[in-house]
């Protein structure tokens, strides 16, 4: 949902608005003006950290014998 912040030149509120245009026209729900500044959103968030892969061994060797083809214990 494309939720905007704008603040207001006017009388210098804030409000939140749903615009679908790149440029719209907003016009401010405390006074009517439309001297609004869109301000960045907070939705950005920035995601950190690295995606780690464990690899615990292979699946196919026997946790006896430590064999790839064993038939004695398993
Ligand atoms: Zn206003």
């Amino acid at each position: 949902m494309p939720i905007f912040e704008f603040h207001c030149h006017s009388c210098n509120q804030e409000f939140e608005k749903l615009v679908f245009g790149a440029d719209p026209e907003v016009e401010c729900p405390h006074c009517g003006q439309n001297k609004v500044e869109k301000l960045m959103s907070a939705c950005t968030a920035k995601v950190g950290g690295k995606l780690t892969s464990t690899s615990s061994g292979g699946g196919s060797s026997c946790a006896g014998c430590s064999s790839g083809s064993c038939s004695t214990c398993g």
